[in-house]
């Protein structure tokens, strides 16, 4: 953790040296995207109230529905309708600038970048940055830097970072959630941070529907590998049938790995332009960021994802071998 501080101090440099900061999660945002975001943005106003930061939105899309709790959301800009140049632009959460989507072009326009994240990275575009896969999620670096920073954790950066933590853990219960998430956790609740509204936000407010959904999907898991690989989708015709929109739906590859046995959960929907969105997930040590690079996509060695063009039994088609190839190379008796 110490190791960090140096580079802590060049990203507090970078955004002393600037004007205007734009801060930009990931594409398709999850908890900890916007989570971070939003923390780290109230973070940069507190410590420098001279700056002009602004939120940024990847996608010209609305925020996941069990978000829109989360403390300054009603902030956020899309990059498609932001036309500022900034002197530094920070991406929270990601490290690829193809994960950026429209927030690209702002990248583009910005004299200096930040990044802090936690996923495996490719090459270094950036000025300064911490990027930490043994992180359990972004939020737990941007809590640090607050820390670092010597600033306080106001009870709304809290909240924002619980959800970051609790979501990117999947309630603390994934291999990732080591003691300093924990530690992390504890502390923002001791600043205020309110775990029984973040569970109630994220995890008890599904619409009928997307539960009426949620049971095509559950009908449909299938296994294979002696159980070890299991998988499930839902298509274009079924979100409309059920009316939930592809933004909601990050939860169901949750549903798939419940299966008892199952090492490799992969679920699939059909999203917008004749593309299939995949979520992989491990449960055992096997590393399934690999195969999820590998159909153009990346992440963590347990939860990765990927989209590639066309329907879901085309994506079957390519996918399906590349994970049974994981048990080929690992011996066919594990
Ligand atoms: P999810 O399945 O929840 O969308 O993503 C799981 C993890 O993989 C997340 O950490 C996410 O950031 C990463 N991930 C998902 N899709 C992609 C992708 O297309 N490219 C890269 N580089 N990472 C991804
Ligand atoms: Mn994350």
């Amino acid at each position: 953790m110490a190791a960090q501080a140096p580079d802590f101090d060049a990203i507090a440099r970078l955004i002393e040296g600037a004007r205007t900061v734009a801060v930009c999660a990931h594409t398709s945002p999850d908890g900890d995207a916007l989570g971070s975001e939003l923390a780290l943005v109230e973070l940069i106003e507190r410590t420098w109230p001279e700056k002009r930061v602004v939120p940024l939105l990847a996608d010209d899309d609305v925020v996941p529905r069990i978000y829109e709790f989360l403390p300054g959301v009603e902030r956020l800009v899309r990059a498609a309708a932001f036309d500022g140049d900034p002197d530094l632009f920070v991406c929270v959460d990601l490290s690829h600038p193809d994960r950026l989507n429209d927030a690209r072009a702002v990248l583009e326009r910005s004299s200096r970048v930040a990044v802090i994240d936690h996923h495996p990275s490719g090459e270094p575009f950036w000025d300064a940055g911490v990027v930490r896969p043994d992180a359990a999620a972004a939020g737990v670096l941007v809590a640090e830097l607050a820390l670092h920073l010597g600033a306080d954790l106001t009870p709304t950066m809290a909240q924002n970072l619980l959800c970051a933590l609790v979501t990117d853990t999947g309630r603390f219960q994934y291999q990732n959630a080591n003691g300093e998430a924990f530690r992390v956790a504890s502390a923002l609740v001791d600043a205020g941070a309110s775990p029984s509204e973040v569970a109630l936000r994220v995890y008890q407010s599904d619409r009928l529907s997307y539960l009426h959904l949620s049971a095509t999907v559950m009908g449909r898991i299938t296994t294979f590998e002696q159980g070890r690989i299991a998988y499930s989708y839902a298509t274009a015709a079924d979100l409309e049938a059920n009316a939930v929109p592809v933004a909601e739906c990050d939860g169901l590859v949750d549903i798939v790995r419940r299966v008892d046995g199952c090492e490799v959960a992969l679920f699939l929907k059909e999203v917008p332009g004749g593309r299939v969105r995949g979520n992989l997930r491990a449960k055992s040590d096997l590393d399934i960021s690999a195969v999820a690079r590998e159909m153009g996509g990346g992440g963590h060695p347990a939860a990765a994802g990927f989209t590639v063009d066309g329907d879901i039994d085309q994506a079957l088609a390519v996918v399906l071998p590349k994970l049974r190839a994981l048990y080929a190379v690992d011996g066919a008796d594990r």
